[in-house]
C-alpha cells in the first residue's frame, strides 16, 4: 500500500510533452522562424518558484488520504494533452478559433452521448456544471415558458439560483430518508399543474444517492413534463457494473431524460472546466439562435458557438478529453468503468466496517462511492460536535475527511439509540473518487477508529506523520 522512494506528484510525463511539441511543430514546419523570449527567464522562474510554495497550501487532492470533497487531478494523459493544447490555446467558439479541437469536441461529447444510450443528440462541453445546468433550465424555460422547475431538496444549491438568473419559478421537494426525492410530494405537486420541467438528480453531491427514474418516468407519462438528469457527478456510473439493483434501474432510464448534465471534470479524469450539456432531441438547437456581428465565416455547419450560451471557451479542455476518451473509452467492463467499480467498491467495504465497528451510525449502503455517517452519541448535537473533532483529529493523521450538514432522517437514531434534539446532524462525509482508495480502506478505517476514540489523543503525537507539514 505504502510505497518506498515514489515522489508523490507524477512528473515522468513531462518528459514527453517535448517530444509532443515537436510532432505538433511539424504541423507548422512552412513557416518562417520569428524572434522570442528565452524562457523560463530568470524572473519567470523566480515567480513560479513563489507560486509552487504558495501551492502547498491545499489539501493533498492527490493522495490516497484525501477521501474529502469531489476532488482529484486529472489524468495525467489529460494533463498532457490539455499543456500541449496550450501552446496553440484554441477558442472552440468557432471553427476558425480552433478547427482540430472543436472536431474533437464534438467526438468526445457524441461518446458521452452514445455512452448514455444516444445516436443523435445536440450537445457541447461547458465550464462546469452549473452552466451545464443553466443550459438545460434554459432550453426548459423556453420549451414551457413561464412553468416551474422542480428539484429535489437535495438537488445541487445551483438549481435554485439559476432558475433566479432565468426568471422561472423554483420548488423544491421533499426527500425521503435515503436522501431520494419522495415520490409522494413530487406526485402531489403535478397534480397542481403548472410545472415544466423536473431536474432528477443522479448522483446528490452530498450523498451520491439516485433519484429513482423508472417511478419519475412514470410520473411523466401520467402529468407531462421535460425531464432533466443532473447526473453532473453520478453519470459516469452509468458504465460501472457493482450498483445496486435498483440504483442500476434507474441508469438504465438515463437514455430517456430530455437533458442530461455530466461533468468530466468530476468522474471523468479531466482539469476543471470542463462540463457537458446533451439534450436528446437536436432540435433544441433553434432556441439557440444569435446574430454574432463577430460570427466566423469559414464553414456552413452549425458550429459550436452556434449552440452554446458561452462565447470564448477553452479548446483544451475538449483536447484533454478526446485524449482521455482515446485511452480510456467509454466502455462497460474497460479500464475506466473498473476505475469507478473501485471506487463502489472501496466505499462499500469502508460502510461494512462502519456498520459493524460500533462508533459510527452509517446511512444506508452508498449508491455510489460518497459514505455518511455519523459518531455514535446520546444525542444528535452530540453527534454533530463529536464529528467535528473526528474531522479535525483525522486531519492531523493526514486523513482528509468532508463535513456535511444533512437531515437527521438520513441515520436511523431510533435503532442507535440517539436523541433527536436538532433536525439535521453534522455528518462526516467522503467521497471515494480515487481507484487507490480500494487499497487504503483498512488504513482509513484504522485512522478513523483511533479519531474517534476520545482516549486516544494522546496517540496522534506518536503516530508516523509520512506528510509534510511545510
Ligand atoms: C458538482 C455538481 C454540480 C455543479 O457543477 P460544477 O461543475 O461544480 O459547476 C451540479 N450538480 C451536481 C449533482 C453536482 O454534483
Amino acid at each position: 500500500m505504502k510505497t518506498k522512494n515514489l515522489p508523490l506528484l507524477e512528473r515522468d510525463s513531462i518528459k514527453a510533452l517535448k517530444r509532443l511539441l515537436d510532432t505538433l511543430e511539424k504541423g507548422f514546419g512552412d513557416l518562417p522562424s520569428f524572434k522570442r523570449a528565452k524562457m523560463p527567464s530568470p524572473a519567470t522562474e523566480r515567480v513560479l518558484v513563489e507560486a509552487a510554495k504558495r501551492l502547498r497550501d491545499n489539501f493533498p487532492y492527490f493522495h490516497p488520504l484525501y477521501a474529502g470533497q469531489m476532488l482529484k487531478p486529472p489524468h495525467p494523459a489529460a494533463r498532457l494533452a490539455y499543456a500541449l493544447a496550450m501552446w496553440i490555446n484554441p477558442n472552440n467558439h468557432a471553427l476558425d478559433g480552433g478547427r482540430a479541437s472543436s472536431a474533437m469536441e464534438k467526438e468526445a461529447v457524441a461518446q458521452i452521448a452514445a455512452m448514455v444510450g444516444w445516436k443523435s443528440h445536440l450537445g457541447h462541453l461547458t465550464g462546469g456544471g452549473t452552466m451545464a445546468n443553466l443550459e438545460a433550465l434554459w432550453i426548459g424555460g423556453r420549451v414551457n415558458p413561464g412553468k416551474t422547475i422542480l428539484a429535489s431538496d437535495q438537488a445541487h444549491y445551483t438549481h435554485r439560483r439559476i432558475t433566479g438568473v432565468l426568471g422561472l419559478p423554483f420548488e423544491s421537494v421533499a426527500t425521503d430518508h435515503r436522501g431520494r426525492i419522495s415520490l409522494e410530494s413530487l406526485e402531489s405537486r403535478l397534480k397542481r399543474g403548472g410545472v415544466g420541467t423536473v431536474v432528477a438528480t443522479v448522483g446528490t453531491t452530498a450523498t451520491g444517492a439516485v433519484d429513482p427514474l423508472p417511478e419519475i418516468l412514470a410520473l411523466r407519462e401520467r402529468y407531462g413534463f421535460r425531464l432533466h438528469a443532473d447526473a453532473a457527478y453520478g453519470g459516469y456510473f452509468v458504465l460501472a457494473g457493482n450498483l445496486a439493483p435498483d440504483t442500476s434501474k434507474s441508469f438504465e432510464r438515463l437514455s430517456e431524460a430530455d437533458s442530461i448534465v455530466i461533468d468530466p471534470h468530476k468522474h471523468g479524469l479531466q482539469p476543471y472546466g470542463c462540463g457537458c450539456i446533451i439534450f436528446r432531441d437536436p432540435g433544441v438547437g433553434k432556441f439557440y439562435k444569435h446574430d454574432s456581428p463577430y460570427t466566423y465565416f469559414s464553414s456552413n455547419e452549425l458550429h459550436l458557438g452556434e449552440i452554446s450560451l458561452e462565447c470564448s471557451r477553452a479548446g483544451a479542455s475538449a483536447v484533454a478529453l478526446w485524449a482521455t476518451q482515446r485511452l480510456l473509452p467509454l466502455r462497460r467492463k474497460g479500464a475506466f468503468s473498473r476505475m469507478l467499480e473501485a471506487s463502489r467498491s472501496a466505499a462499500l467495504a469502508l460502510h461494512r466496517k462502519m456498520h459493524s465497528g460500533g462508533l459510527f451510525i452509517t446511512s444506508t449502503p452508498p449508491e455510489l462511492d460518497i459514505l455518511v455517517w455519523i459518531p455514535a452519541a446520546g444525542t444528535v448535537s452530540e453527534s454533530s460536535s463529536l464529528s467535528r473533532s473526528v474531522f479535525d483529529r483525522a486531519a492531523k493523521h493526514n486523513l482528509h475527511l468532508a463535513l456535511a450538514e444533512l437531515p437527521t432522517k438520513f441515520f436511523d437514531l431510533a435503532g442507535a439509540g440517539i436523541m433527536r434534539d436538532s433536525e439535521t446532524v453534522t455528518a462526516l462525509r467522503s467521497v471515494l473518487m480515487k481507484p487507490e482508495h480500494r487499497d487504503w480502506v483498512d488504513e482509513i478505517w484504522r485512522i478513523l477508529e483511533i479519531s474517534a476514540n476520545k482516549e486516544s489523543r494522546g496517540k496522534v503525537k506518536q503516530s508516523k506523520q509520512s506528510g509534510r507539514t511545510n
